[in-house]
């Protein structure tokens, strides 16, 4: 068995805390702005996709709050905050 973790088995050891609402929201009517459509290239955890209807969709549980998204796509279509305090991620895997 080898001893090198892969991503997926690394972001598994993490926590995520729910915040009362998501932290990260697409702007209404954004979701088929080409801007949008980067963050499903660039997101880490692959949070984002698109779905049949071209739009893209966000899936927030997991989020790494690393702010790739934000910087990819722009704060006209995202609203990025981060989540309120003792909410969000907890790294555990080191
Ligand atoms: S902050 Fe990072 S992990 Fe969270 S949705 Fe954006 S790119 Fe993905």
């Amino acid at each position: 068995m080898s001893d090198i973790m892969g991503l997926k088995a690394k972001l598994g050891l993490d926590v995520f805390k729910h915040d009362n609402e998501p932290h990260i929201k697409i702007k209404p009517g954004m979701e088929r702005d080409p801007r949008l459509k980067r963050a499903v290239l660039v997101c880490p955890a692959g949070l984002y996709s698109l779905n049949a209807e071209g739009e893209v969709e966000l899936t927030i549980d997991g989020c790494l709050e690393c702010g790739t998204c934000r910087i990819a796509c722009g704060v006209e279509v995202l609203d990025w905050n981060y989540p309120t305090g003792g909410a969000g991620v907890q790294f555990r895997f080191g």
